[in-house]
């Protein structure tokens, strides 16, 4: 029985994944049954973004049809050499031996931390940033379809989903060998691996100073012949939307102020009742390669609830230009009131609801507001998208981010 080599990966403080400023600790468990001659033990965390995009039929190259392009950015690669010891191999200085170590077991503990910059920024430069371009501090992207969140879904959206992977693993890898030189590619090599989630933390951007945003109806409904109204929210802070936020809550500013607004009034026995409300998140994917971007989108329903407000008719205001406009108070109910988004903590083709962006990956959503009113008898739906909000897996209160720690490149120091 040749070496074995283990690899045991500390879980994250939260048992799930870890987040930024918090080290990723293990230990390497070495088992050898008789002396082996040992060059190096290292233990590596390395995390990549890797996109294949299908080109469109009018791209495609001529002489390789279907060819997929691929790419891959290298977002962390932190190397931590166990064995020998650093200051051991210092002390070598050229090209050495392996050592020669007696049968045992042996434990090397390590402790990785992850850095706070995309290692890929200085491969490829500015240029070459992809969706990262007009980023000014780009931020390293949180695990994205990793092995360890594979859906099981084998449909085709759930296919081109899993074009583009954000993977963070921990790699020891043991290379043996006497030869005189440092190392050779004939050198037997055992490696482990670890696939880790990480979670960055999100940014801490204050979005009450931004301008309110009008979001209306692209399409009006008819109620009657000359009497028709789109639909209108106006939000201040959509932009930003974190786990447990309120959406229709008054004062909550996202989802708490839409209107109908007609072209001109409606009749003063015009009754109007809104008898559901649904809510949708557009899951917008993008991935890029070789300049060719593929586009991905997806429905998730993350609120359905049957209503029965009747609109208070004193509430309409008429307006200079002719229109008029009827609040529809949707923050009234109390089902919608207390409303908190994402409670559930969803999973949508195997990931959880966050929107990043990295170099070759895009993810972003929108809200998609449905609702169904009731007139004279008749039912009508009428729905609106947002521009694109920022999705955060963190919850505006329970977030209390770690110190911020410096990330070194040097190799630690060992006493001995
Ligand atoms: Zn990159």
């Amino acid at each position: 029985m040749g070496p074995k080599l283990k690899l045991l990966v500390n879980k994250p403080a939260n048992g799930e994944f870890y987040v930024s400023n918090e080290a990723i600790t293990g230990k390497v468990v070495l088992e050898l049954e008789k002396p082996a001659p040992i060059k190096e033990l290292s233990v590596t965390m390395r995390g990549t973004s890797q996109t294949i995009v299908e080109m469109t039929p009018e791209a495609q190259n001529l002489i390789r049809p279907h060819f997929p392009m691929k790419s891959s950015h290298t977002l962390v690669n932190q190397r931590n050499q166990l064995f020998p010891p650093a200051n051991v191999s210092k002390a070598l200085a050229g090209p050495g031996k392996g050592f020669q170590v007696t049968k045992g077991s042996y434990s090397y503990e390590f402790e990785l931390n992850i850095p706070h910059w995309l290692k890929c920024m200085s491969d490829h430069g500015p240029r070459g940033a992809g969706f990262n371009k007009g980023e000014e501090e780009p931020r390293l992207p949180p695990s994205f379809n990793s092995i360890a969140s594979q859906a099981s879904g084998n449909d085709a959206i759930s296919f081109y989903h899993k074009m583009g992977t954000v993977t963070y693993y921990v790699k020891a890898q043991l290379i043996l060998g006497k030869s005189m030189f440092r190392l050779t590619p004939s050198d037997p090599i055992l490696e482990a691996y670890e696939v880790i989630n990480f979670f960055p933390d999100p940014n801490k951007e204050d979005s009450s100073a931004s301008r309110t945003q009008s979001f209306v109806s692209k399409k009006a409904v008819q109620f009657e012949q000359e009497l028709s109204a789109r639909l209108e929210v106006r939000a201040k802070r959509l932009q930003e939307v974190h786990r447990l936020d309120y959406l229709f809550k008054p004062g909550s500013r996202r989802l708490d102020r839409v209107y109908l607004v007609f072209e001109r009034p409606p009749p003063p026995k015009f009754a109007l009742t809104v008898t559901r409300c649904r809510l949708q998140l557009v899951e917008i994917m993008n991935y890029l390669s070789a300049g060719h971007i593929n586009a991905v989108t997806g429905l998730i329903p993350i609120l359905d609830v049957p209503l029965d407000r009747q609109l208070d008719p004193s509430r309409i205001r008429c307006l200079e230009n002719g229109t008029a406009e009827w609040p529809l108070d949707l923050s009234k109910d109390p089902g919608l009131s207390s409303y908190k988004f994402n409670e559930q903590n969803l999973i949508f083709q195997g990931n959880k609801l966050f929107s990043f962006v990295c170099c070759n990956i895009r993810r972003a959503f929108k809200f998609h507001l449905t609702l169904t009113l009731s007139a004279n008898g008749k039912s009508f739906d009428i729905d609106m998208s947002t521009t694109t909000s920022a999705i955060s897996l963190a919850s505006a209160e329970e977030h209390e981010p770690l110190p911020k720690y410096d990330v070194s490149d040097a190799p630690p120091v060992y006493l001995k």
